[in-house]
């Protein structure tokens, strides 16, 4: 039986001084994003039909997403459309999440939970037509694991959705998809949360690392690791990186689309 996805990295050498914006955690919130992509000057069209989205930058800047595109949120068919555009578009990429490397064995048929909002974007997704399905399918199971950005006049940056410490940079191990994709699942926090290893405080590799997975209610920078899941989808906000020019964006919940035990986007 073919495996479900392949993991994969994405290569991608960048010219002196391109622009490069990178995105949380969108579950679905494409209201917060289409609001914050107008701030960072990109005019993004949808087709009135809905099933199109044209997207572009004057400077022609380049639009990253650390993963998890559907699940608990608003929007998660027009999410993966938007996915599915920019990608096609290449003026931009996504990395597989553990939501997305779900999706993708739901749709496949196999034996999945329908928690933690699958159920909610299976059921939108019936909208699409069985052609368009496919595509995103398809979509889906490109998405590279981690994407190797290559800048002539600075550090490498690794965008992945979990974890990418230094030994499973470029995906050497077998469990390097693991990582990529759950991090470092641990125990069980008193207010029912989950505790994972806080392999960030530990880096000191070269490359920048980008990620998301681990929703916080501010942005956390430590030691060249930027974790930019603001936790939109459970009310706190969505989080722009402008890697190069070091800045953020960032646009707020407009609802709580799902409460998170222990996750409060106001603190
Ligand atoms: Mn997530």
């Amino acid at each position: 039986m073919p495996t479900h996805y392949q993991p994969s990295v994405q290569k991608r050498q960048l010219a002196p001084g391109a622009g490069v914006d990178i995105v949380g955690d969108l579950h679905g919130c494409m209201d917060e994003l289409l609001v914050l992509l107008d701030q960072a000057g990109y005019q993004i069209r949808q087709s009135p039909d809905g099933a199109r989205y044209r997207i572009y930058h004057s400077e022609r800047r380049l639009l990253f997403l650390v993963g998890d595109i559907t699940d608990r949120g608003p929007h998660n068919l027009d999410a993966l459309r938007f996915v599915r555009d920019l990608v096609a578009s290449g003026a931009g990429s996504c990395v597989v999440g553990n939501h997305d490397d779900k999706l993708i064995r739901a749709i496949l048929g196999r034996p999945v939970m329908h928690g933690n909002g699958l159920g909610g974007t299976l059921e939108e997704l019936e909208a699409a037509s069985p052609e368009e399905r496919v595509e995103l399918l398809k979509m889906l199971q490109g998405l590279p694991t981690q994407i190797l950005l290559q800048r002539p006049d600075d550090r490498e940056v690794i965008i992945v959705h979990g974890a990418a410490p230094e030994h499973h940079q470029l995906l050497p191990q077998k469990s390097s998809y693991e990582r990529a994709i759950y991090a470092y699942p641990g125990g069980e926090k008193k207010d029912g949360g989950i505790r994972r290893r806080d392999w960030a405080a530990d880096y000191q590799g070269e490359r920048v690392v980008v990620h998301g997975h681990e929703p916080q209610p501010r942005r956390l920078v430590k030691n060249r690791v930027y974790n930019l899941d603001t936790g939109c989808v459970f009310g706190g906000r969505m989080t722009l990186f402008q890697l190069d020019k070091d800045s953020f964006l960032e646009q707020k919940a407009f609802h709580t689309y799902h409460q998170k035990k222990g996750f409060s986007g106001t603190s």
